[in-house]
């Protein structure tokens, strides 16, 4: 009996082991297939052309092998002809020849990236695409195999720890080992986790090069890479575990997308790159510019996302309009520090920084200019396109939004790679779809309390405690886009002519390009129509210095040299024509203790409370015990719902009392410092 069992066992042990055997075989067949198939889409018709010229000792001419340049590094290209020769059917014999080449001149890069990183991942590249050939000499292809172990795939984060894991896949696709795939496959979906350093943040943001705000640029590189990775390995073992699918599905659908208006996307969230042209088009990421690309990959990793990436592919290569079934939602990046709000009509996003973040970088003579971006600058987009390659015409210290210094001349960055922010109150409260939120100015020797309260049909922008000693008349801009068709303007009791613009003026309101701008308190503001001159390389070294130029609407509030304790208070309505109705808004407050708006239709109540405080209003009282940011919904009831935040992300808890009865909540704590906690009276 005994024997027996042992006996079947035996046979039980082998037969899962031979199954798994053909499961591995299946698995590296189709992993094989799938990269092979990604690869062969990249035929450059110059570079196959150039790669024809190579001599008899498998060199080209060209090329100076001795070069250990950081970036353009010469040899790499001898590599990229590689692979322009394997894709050719009539010159793929040559490439062992010029494989030869490579491996006994074994050039190095100063750059330990062209050495760890580019080399490795050309060589794996070229030996995917020549597997099935076997035209590459065994012995050829283990001492390449042997040159691609480069790179501490462990130790590595973010976006190199992908690269080195890809490369390591080619290495263990290659050479058929299992062990080495696994922990390839391991370490490549390693960085999709909730991180609290760099990478994705537990706020579903993005931050690289420390505690800065990158959702597209690096961001956007880390989705494509991982996509990318994910689609190899669709229905192998090796597929992208669910949990962590989630986590980059929602990176990409919940934020990403979001940041997205038409075809362009907010230019706050390219870093540095918002000094490259047409980086603001996203075209590029969907299915019809690429079977590879973005939105072709998600799709392909996870089919139940289809209709949804589809209508976004549609609003992105605008066959549908932008507002194509679009929901509206409002989100607040306390890691980062920004606000996301979309409508079906628009997006009106805000960039802002604190003492916890960095300031937008500028670094390999990218983003010369922009060193007032993070200082409260306003995305609004109803087209998408209203600051599509506005950049190198910008004056630079009247981004939208911003408060700032106003510079005869733009000043230059001096500070490279991200300057830490200030202020400790910034933070911003939202319940999904409205929201408030904050900013605390002090930068160049300028302060501000800067408050947003965003509804459905406005966006309530509110300023306060201006001060400063600058010798520069100190301005606040409500908007800096393209000029597009009539301008309208209403100034003491009349519709005035704004076509040319106005200079210091009492103004009610102003209407441009479907959007209104509302001064309810008026205020001393300025309007220019004209053409601006610039070009690329004043903002980005690296770019052409042909003049570019183009009718600008700027639109500003002076708020004169050394101002003391002065404030504004403007309401954008987006997608309005010029007789638009007013808003039902009540600005109850703003000081430098409190800045309150009420929204008599939706029955909504928002306020910044700098400290401890009350709001008293016909028919309600709301008191807090502590500073916050505090959405109150249905305060018209007797049982509102409370929506709160400590901007400061230092409070464990607050009481807050509606009339007679109170209310004590408890304030996230750990990663998710500054999140939204939400109470409803009953
Ligand atoms: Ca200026």
């Amino acid at each position: 009996m005994d024997k027996l069992w042992r006996k079947s066992h035996v046979v039980l042990v082998l037969f899962f082991s031979v199954t798994n055997t053909v499961h591995a075989q299946d698995d590296f067949a189709r992993i094989d297939s799938n990269i092979t198939a990604y690869l062969k889409r990249d035929v450059d018709t110059a570079m196959k052309k150039q790669s024809l010229s190579l001599k008899e000792d498998g060199s080209w001419a060209d090329i100076d092998y001795s070069s250990t340049a950081e970036t353009n590094w010469a040899p790499l290209m001898h590599l990229n002809r590689i692979k322009q020769l394997v894709l050719n059917n009539s010159a793929r014999n040559k490439t062992s020849n010029a494989l030869r080449f490579w491996l006994n001149a074994n050039p190095t890069s100063s750059n330990w990236f062209q050495n760890e990183i580019a080399s490795p991942t050309a060589i794996g590249e070229i030996l995917m695409l020549l597997k099935q050939e076997k035209i590459v000499p065994i012995s050829l292809q283990d001492s390449l195999i042997n040159r691609m172990k480069r790179g501490n795939v462990e130790k590595a984060i973010g976006a190199n720890k992908l690269d080195m894991a890809i490369h390591m896949l080619y290495r263990a696709c290659i050479s058929g080992n299992k062990n080495l795939m696994d922990s390839a496959v391991n370490q490549a979906f390693m960085p999709i986790t909730l991180s609290n350093t760099e990478g994705l943040q537990s706020d579903f943001s993005y931050r690289q090069h420390g505690p800065q705000l990158q959702i597209s640029s690096y961001g956007e590189v880390f989705l494509i890479g991982e996509y990318k990775v994910a689609s190899w390995l669709v229905g192998t073992s090796y597929a992208i575990p669910k949990e962590k699918l989630k986590i980059l599905d929602t990176y990409l659908i919940n934020t990403y997308l979001r940041t997205i208006r038409g075809r362009y996307i907010d230019f706050n969230l390219e870093g540095r790159g918002i000094a490259r042209n047409n980086i603001l088009d996203k075209s590029s990421i969907t299915t019809a510019a690429s079977a590879y690309s973005l939105l072709a990959l998600a799709k392909q990793v996870n089919p139940n996302n289809s209709v949804m990436l589809t209508e976004a592919e549609q609003r992105i290569s605008q066959t549908q309009p932008p507002s194509y079934q679009l929901k509206p939602g409002h989100s607040y990046f306390y890691k980062v520090d920004y606000t996301l709000h979309n409508r079906p009509g628009y997006s009106f996003n805000v960039r802002t920084v604190s003492k916890r973040t960095i300031r937008t970088e500028t670094g390999n003579r990218e983003n010369l200019t922009g060193k007032f971006l993070p200082d409260g600058s306003t995305n609004i987009q109803r087209s998408g396109s209203e600051y599509y390659n506005i950049m190198p015409i910008w004056e630079w210290d009247k981004i939208p939004g911003i408060t700032s210094r106003d510079y005869a001349v733009d000043q230059k960055t001096t500070l490279f790679w991200g300057e830490r922010g200030v202020g400790a109150f910034s933070g911003g409260t939202t319940d999904g779809v409205y929201g408030t939120s904050v900013y605390e100015l002090n930068y160049n020797e300028v302060t501000a309390k800067k408050a947003w309260f965003f509804f459905d049909n406005e966006v309530v922008c509110l300023g306060t405690g201006i001060n400063s000693f600058a010798k520069e008349a100190i301005t606040t801009t409500v908007n800096q886009a393209w000029q597009k068709g009539k301008v309208k303007a209403f100034a003491t009791d009349q519709l005035i002519n704004a076509d040319k613009g106005f200079t210091a003026r009492d103004i009610n309101w102003v209407w441009h390009d479907s959007i209104a701008y509302v001064f309810p308190n008026g205020g001393q503001l300025s309007l220019t129509t004209d053409e601006q001159k610039g070009s690329w390389a004043n903002i980005n070294a690296n770019r052409s210095k042909n003049e570019v130029k183009g009718k600008v609407f700027k639109l500003w509030f002076n708020h004169g040299v050394d101002p003391v304790n002065q404030s504004y208070a403007y309401i954008v309505k987006p997608g309005v024509g010029e007789n638009f109705k007013p808003s039902p808004i009540k600005i109850i407050a703003n000081t430098s203790v409190m800045q309150a708006v009420e929204h008599s239709e939706l029955h909504m109540l928002q306020v910044v409370f700098y400290e401890a405080g009350s709001v008293i209003q016909n028919g309600y009282a709301i008191k807090v015990n502590q500073p916050c940011v505090l959405l109150v919904k249905y305060i018209n009831t007797n049982n509102p719902v409370l929506h709160v935040s400590d901007p400061t992300q230092k409070l464990t808890d607050i009481t807050i009392n509606f009339n007679t009865v109170a209310a004590s909540l408890t304030f996230p704590q750990g990663d998710h410092k500054g999140a939204t906690v939400s109470f409803q009276f009953n």
